[in-house]
C-alpha cells in the first residue's frame, strides 16, 4: 500500500478528481466561475469556456501522468462503457502533439451501434454523442500501467434521444425539483431555488477465492452458481454478521477505500453481512446523480482490487441458492439547496406540518406508481432474490414505524390540528428520528422504509446501477408532490385558510393511500394476502413487471414529466426485455455444458469405480461369507446411484430440446415468458438431481468446486 494510506484522508480526498480545487487552480477565475454557474444552474458547458476548460483539465490530467481520455457513460444495458482516445495528435507539419480540445470534451462520438438503442436509430444515423455532465467532475483511473482521464458524460442520439440511463436520472431531478418548489411555496416557504435528491447505496457483495472462481464455469459466465449441493454448516449460525473481517478481506475493502477516496467517494461503513463471505460497503449520501456515478465506479473498483487480490468479487443478486443474497439498499431522501431535508421532522409546528406533507406525497407516489417502482428493479438476478424470505418481496409496501403510525392515525381521525405547540409535542414527531433508528431495524424485511430522515428503498438488486430506481422515484414524486400543491390550491381557491387547506389534503390522502402501508412481516403469506385484498400489485418476475412500461399512463407520466418519451420508455422495455432473455439463453447453455463435461462424465466414472468394486465383491462374496442382506445393501447403494444418473442423462436431453424451443418463439414477450415459466423451473428441477448426485459421489471425482469450499474455506 502507498505511503498516502497513512496521512489523514481528507488530504488526499478527491485527489484524482478535477474536482472544485483543481478547477479554481487551473482555470481563469473568469471562466472558473462561468462553469460553477453552468453546474448550479445544472445546464451544459457552452462553446465559449469549453476550450479553456479541456485545456486546463488536459494539463492537470498529464502532469498525474494520464495519456488518454475516455467518455465515461451508462448505457442502457445498466453498466459503464467507455472508448479511451489518446490526447497525442499530429500536427500538420508532422510534430507529435498533445492535444484534447473543446469539442472533445464536450462532445464524443463512440459508435453508438455497439449500444443498444432499443430500436430508437436507424443505421444510417448510428452515431449517438456524449456530452460532459459538469455536476459530475471528470477523474483519472487507473487501468494497466496507466492513468485515463475519464469525463462522466451523458450519451444521446443524433436526434436527442437519450441512449444512456443518466439523461432520464438527471430529467427527473429536475421535474422533482420544479415541483416540490411549487409545493413549497404553496406551503409559504420561499427562496428556495433548487430541491435536490439525495441518494446513499449500501452495496453488498460476495468475495470468494478466485481459484474457484475460474473453475467454475457458471461463475465464469453467468456470476452465479446453478449447481451445487448445500454445506451441512450453512448460515444457520448466522455467526458471520458483524463478526471480525478476515485479514486478507480486509486488506481488500482498505486498497479499495483508499482507491475510492483518491476518487473522491466517500467510502465510510464496511462490514461483514449475514452470509459466509458476504460483506457491505456504504458512502455517505451524494446528490442522486453523483451517488450513483459513484456506486458504479465503487464496484468497478471493487472487481478490479479483487482480481490483483486473488479474489472474485460477486455482485449477482443470488450467487449461492440457499444462501443470503445481496442486495443494493437505496437510502432516498430530498432536500432544499437552502440546507434543509424535507424528510426530516422539525421541532417546531412549521416544520412539521412540511415534513408531514412531503412524507404523505411519498406515500402518495408509492401508492400511485408501486407497479413503475417494481418495474425499476426487475432483473434476471434480482428474481431470485426477491421473496426469497430474506430479501423484501415483490410487493411494494412501506413501513413507517409505530410513531409516525400513530401521528397519521391522529390525523386522520381529526383528533389533532397541529397548529399548537402543544400538539406537536403530544405527537412525538421530534422524537422520530431517534425512534425510528431502534426501530426500523427491527423490521427489515420492508422493501420500502422511512429512517429517520430518509426511506431506504431495499428491494434494489446488488448488480443493479441504481440510476433506474432513483429516476422513478423522482418520477414518482414529482407527479405525487404536484398532487398534493393541487389539493391545497383548490381548497385555499375555494375559501379555504391555509392552514385547513393544508390539513385538509393530508387528511385526505392519508386515507387514500392508506393501503401502502404495511407494518407486518413482509416475509409472511399474510403479505400476499394483504396485497391481494387490498389490490396492491404483486408481479412476481420481470416479465411481468417490464408489461407496466406498455400502460399508457405510464407511458404519460414519464412524458408529463419530461423524463422520458414514449420512444425512449418502449426502447427500454425492449432492452430489458432482450437482457433477460439473453441473460437466461447463457445460464442455459451453461448449465447444459456443466452437465454435460462436468457432472454426468464424473458420476459415471465414479458409477464406474464402485461398479467394478461390486462386481469384485461379487466374486469374492463367497470365499468371504458376505450375507445376502450385505451383497444387497452394496447393490442398493450402486442401484441408486445408477438411478439417479439416469434420470440426470433423461433429464438433460429433454432440457436440450426445451433450451432449442426458445428460439422458434417468435416475440420477445414469448421468449421472456417461456424463460421465466419454462426454463428456470426445468433449471431448478434439473440441479435438484445434479445437488442429490454431488452428495453420493467422492470428492476426488467431482471436479467442480463445492459450495463448501467457496464458502467456508479462506
Ligand atoms: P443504516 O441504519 O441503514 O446503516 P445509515 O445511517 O448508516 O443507516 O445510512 C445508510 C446510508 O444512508 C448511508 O449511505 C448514508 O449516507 C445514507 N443516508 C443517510 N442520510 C441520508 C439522507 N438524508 N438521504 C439519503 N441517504 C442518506
Ligand atoms: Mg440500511
Amino acid at each position: 500500500m502507498s505511503s498516502e494510506s497513512k496521512i489523514p484522508v481528507s488530504t488526499y480526498f478527491g485527489a484524482m478528481t478535477f474536482d472544485q480545487k483543481a478547477m479554481r487552480a487551473r482555470l481563469p477565475k473568469e471562466v472558473f466561475t462561468a462553469l460553477q454557474g453552468t453546474i448550479k444552474a445544472g445546464k451544459k458547458i457552452t462553446e465559449e469556456i469549453a476550450g479553456v476548460v479541456a485545456h486546463g483539465m488536459k494539463e492537470w490530467a498529464m502532469e498525474k501522468g494520464a495519456t488518454h481520455y475516455t467518455h465515461w457513460f451508462q448505457p442502457m444495458t445498466g453498466s459503464t462503457a467507455e472508448k479511451h482516445d489518446a490526447f497525442l495528435s499530429i500536427d500538420r507539419d508532422g510534430t507529435p502533439i498533445e492535444r484534447f480540445s473543446g469539442e472533445q470534451l464536450i462532445q464524443g462520438e463512440p459508435d453508438a451501434s455497439s449500444f443498444p438503442s432499443g430500436g430508437m436509430r436507424t443505421t444510417f444515423e448510428a452515431r449517438g454523442y456524449t456530452a460532459w455532465d459538469p455536476s459530475s467532475p471528470a477523474f483519472l483511473m487507473k487501468g494497466g500501467k496507466d492513468l485515463t482521464l475519464c469525463i462522466p458524460t451523458v450519451f444521446i442520439s443524433y436526434n436527442g434521444e437519450a441512449l444512456d440511463a443518466k439523461t432520464p436520472l438527471l430529467r427527473s431531478m429536475d421535474a422533482v425539483s420544479k415541483s416540490s418548489i411549487r409545493l413549497l411555496e404553496t406551503l409559504g416557504v420561499s427562496g428556495v431555488s433548487r430541491v435536490k435528491t439525495f441518494a446513499g447505496c449500501e452495496q453488498e457483495y460476495f468475495l470468494i477465492d478466485r481459484k474457484y472462481y475460474t473453475e467454475r464455469p457458471d461463475l465464469v459466465m453467468c456470476g452465479r452458481t446453478l449447481l451445487g449441493a448445500l454445506p451441512p454448516k450453512g448460515q444457520q449460525l448466522e455467526d458471520h454478521y458483524f463478526g471480525s473481517i478476515p485479514d486478507r478481506v480486509l486488506e481488500f475493502m482498505q486498497d479499495v477505500e483508499h482507491e475510492l477516496y483518491l476518487l473522491g467517494i466517500p467510502a465510510k461503513t464496511r462490514h461483514n453481512e449475514v452470509a459466509p463471505h458476504q460483506f457491505e460497503i456504504a458512502p455517505i449520501f451524494e446528490e442522486a446523480n453523483i451517488a450513483v456515478d459513484h456506486n458504479l465506479l465503487v464496484m468497478e473498483v471493487m472487481k478490479k482490487i479483487a482480481e490483483k487480490k486473488g479474489f472474485a468479487l460477486l455482485l449477482a443478486e443470488k450467487p449461492f441458492a440457499g444462501i443470503n443474497g445481496s442486495g443494493k439498499h437505496n437510502n432516498w431522501s430530498i432536500g432544499t439547496d437552502t440546507g434543509i431535508n424535507l424528510l426530516d421532522p422539525g421541532d417546531t409546528p412549521e416544520k412539521n406540518i412540511q415534513f408531514l406533507v412531503f412524507l404523505v406525497a411519498v406515500l402518495g407516489g408509492i401508492y400511485k406508481r408501486a407497479d413503475i417502482l417494481r418495474m425499476s428493479i426487475a432483473s434476471m438476478g434480482n428474481d431470485h432474490r426477491l421473496g426469497a424470505n430474506e430479501a423484501p418481496p415483490a410487493v411494494v409496501t412501506v413501513f413507517l414505524g409505530e410513531l409516525l403510525e400513530r401521528v397519521l392515525d391522529a390525523i386522520e381521525s381529526g383528533k389533532v390540528d397541529l397548529k399548537t405547540e402543544k400538539q406537536v409535542l403530544n405527537l412525538g414527531l421530534a422524537q422520530v428520528p431517534e425512534v425510528n433508528k431502534d426501530y426500523t431495524d427491527r423490521n427489515r424485511t420492508s422493501p420500502f422504509a422511512f429512517t429517520g430522515n430518509k426511506f431506504e428503498f431495499r428491494a434494489v438488486g446488488s448488480s443493479q446501477a441504481a440510476s433506474v430506481p432513483n429516476m422513478v422515484l423522482n418520477t414518482l414524486m414529482a407527479e405525487s408532490v404536484d398532487q398534493m400543491a393541487d389539493a391545497i390550491l383548490a381548497k385555499i381557491k375555494a375559501g379555504k385558510e391555509r392552514d385547513s387547506a393544508i390539513l385538509e389534503t393530508l387528511r385526505e390522502q392519508i386515507t387514500a393511500t392508506k393501503a401502502i402501508r404495511y407494518q407486518g412481516d413482509n416475509y409472511s403469506e399474510a403479505l400476499q394476502q394483504y396485497a391481494k385484498d387490498n389490490g396492491l400489485p404483486n408481479l412476481k418476475n420481470t416479465p411481468q413487471s417490464l408489461r407496466v412500461l406498455l400502460k399508457k399512463d405510464v407511458q404519460d407520466v414519464f412524458i408529463k414529466y419530461g423524463v422520458l418519451t414514449a420512444e425512449e420508455t418502449n426502447s427500454r422495455l425492449h432492452i430489458r426485455l432482450e437482457r433477460y432473455v439473453k441473460g437466461i439463453d447463457i445460464e442455459a447453455r451453461t448449465l447444459q455444458l456443466m452437465l454435460k463435461t462436468f457432472v454426468i462424465p464424473d458420476v459415471s466414472e465414479y458409477q464406474g469405480d464402485i461398479g467394478s468394486s461390486f462386481n469384485n465383491l461379487l466374486a469374492a462374496a463367497e470365499a468371504i461369507g458376505l450375507s445376502d442382506k450385505a451383497i444387497k445393501s452394496q447393490a442398493d447403494h450402486l442401484k441408486k446411484l445408477a438411478e439417479n444418473l439416469s434420470t440426470l442423462i433423461d433429464l438433460t436431453g429433454e432440457f436440450d430440446e426445451a433450451v432449442e424451443k426458445l428460439e422458434t418463439l417468435d416475440s420477445e414477450f414469448d421468449k421472456a415468458d417461456y424463460c421465466a415459466d419454462v426454463l428456470l423451473p426445468f433449471m431448478v428441477k434439473v440441479r435438484e438431481v445434479s445437488d442429490r448426485l454431488e452428495l453420493m459421489v467422492d470428492r476426488s471425482r467431482w471436479q467442480l468446486p463445492t459450495y463448501s469450499e467457496m464458502l467456508f474455506e479462506h
